[in-house]
């Protein structure tokens, strides 16, 4: 077999068979086929689709290019669970879920991505955090999850290791929009981790890879699917993400919004997707028996602190400096941090947060190359959400960059990114129903 071919043959709109799909993985994963090769087939993959079958096959090779955990089994813990989003701007959900979920009772661990095009990565987030390890060995993996009951590390060369190398390439080859990449990415990741059961948080809208309804569905109806083929119980929430989630768009800027909600404030919308996402996960573990329960739940765990103590102690396991959980303004601050003026008045009919997102990667908050090194301090801070009233002269957002140069060149599309009107406006829906 020779890579072009198979690039040929789903260039040209071919379905591949298994052996084909298994060539290209795991020869990629041996470092026997190029990036360029396999940059290539990756945008055929995003022209052409994949069939069902050809996207349960990928999957099912990225698992194989590594071990394959069984969590429940190796902890002797009744049920783990697992949590993975689709990717969105301002998207730090599992910095909230997993620890409320946790503080709950339910173990947690959990194998997170870094920055994958106009969106950001929990792992990178994680990492502004000085000391924080997010390579764990596979006997720390395992001991954590028992120990302390909350662990997120990054992808290893253990586990699910194509992926690993496709999502470093896909970020910087604008290969990332594609059902099947994401689908097989995202389940190759958690059926190798090996939990007893995955919510998934499959976004939607202009800050999403999935910018409809009907394409989230399609997705999340693709991973749960998978999940059934392998024996693991998905849910997938779909949340909406036509403009970004909370006000804090940023790596370093998101942990502070993180832990700000864990303590009992912080944005709203952050914390009602974060507590559907976590209800759905405490029902599928059966650790409560109805919606209202798992709320509740929840709620106690945020509100008698539980929830922060628990993120606080898998920082200290994986040793980052906790004094940064227990005084966020210790956050390094961008040297620059300029507000963006409204040049019109009225109500706020849409943010373009996928401007915002290319915006901040700019800033230096996301990759343009593999491997680049990320500023954690930088990105956004909104102060005006759809559905506000805005006068001309308010602050939309404050921009925090490295230098002068850096605001005053995102400026002009942070402008255009937003979109102004004479009557009130709802603002979008933050949730769409769950798939089973
Ligand atoms: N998250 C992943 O892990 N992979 C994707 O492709 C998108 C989001």
């Amino acid at each position: 077999m020779r890579a072009v071919e198979i690039i040929l043959a789903k260039r040209n709109g071919r379905t591949l068979d298994q052996s084909e799909i298994a060539f290209m993985v795991q020869g990629y994963t041996r470092g026997e086929i190029p990036d360029y090769q396999i940059a290539a087939w990756l945008m055929a993959i995003c022209w052409r689709g994949m069939l069902a079958e050809e996207t349960a096959a990928l999957t099912l090779e990225m698992v194989r290019s590594g071990a394959h955990l069984n969590l429940a089994q190796a902890t002797g813990l009744p049920f783990v669970g697992d949590k993975h989003s689709t990717g969105g701007v301002g998207d730090k959900t599992t910095l909230v879920v997993a620890p409320a979920v946790a503080a709950a009772g339910l173990p947690i661990g959990k194998m997170s991505g870094r920055g994958l095009g106009f969106s950001g990565g929990t792992i990178d987030k994680l990492e502004a955090i000085p000391g924080f390890k997010v390579s764990l060995s596979q006997g720390e993996f395992i001991r954590s999850v028992r120990e302390v009951g909350l662990v997120v590390v990054a992808q290893s060369p253990d586990l699910a290791p194509a992926d690993g190398k496709l999502y470093a390439l896909r970020d910087v080859t604008g290969t990332v929009e594609s059902l099947p990449l994401i689908a097989s990415s995202i389940m190759s990741k958690k059926i190798a981790a090996g939990a007893s059961g995955c919510v998934l948080d499959v976004k939607y809208g202009r800050g999403a890879f999935m910018k409809d309804l009907t394409a989230a569905r399609a997705l999340a109806t693709t991973m749960v699917e998978i999940g059934r083929q392998v024996g693991l119980p998905v849910r997938a929430v779909l949340s909406g993400m036509e403009q970004p989630l909370g006000y804090a768009v940023g790596n370093g800027l998101e942990v502070q919004e993180a832990i700000a909600t864990l303590r009992g404030g912080g944005p709203d919308d952050l914390w009602q997707v974060s507590r559907e996402l976590g209800r759905e996960l405490l029902l599928l573990a059966g650790l409560a028996a109805e919606a209202g329960a798992a709320e509740a739940m929840l709620d106690e765990a945020r509100h008698s602190g539980a929830a922060l103590a628990k993120l606080r102690a898998m920082v200290a396991n994986q040793g980052g400096d906790v004094g940064y959980i227990d005084d966020p303004s210790r956050f390094p601050a961008a040297p620059v941090q300029q507000p963006l003026i409204a040049s019109m008045g009225g109500y706020l009919v849409a943010v373009d947060a996928e401007a915002l997102g290319h915006a901040s990667v700019s800033l230096g908050a996301g990759r343009l190359v593999k491997g680049a090194e990320i500023d954690h301090r930088v990105g956004f801070v909104l102060h005006k959400k759809v559905g506000d009233w805005v006068a001309a002269g308010d602050p939309l957002l404050t921009i925090h960059a490295a230098n002068e140069q850096a605001a005053a060149a995102v400026s002009p599309a942070l402008q255009a990114a937003y979109q102004f009107g004479p009557e009130p406006v709802t603002p979008p829906p933050l949730s769409n129903g769950v798939i089973s």
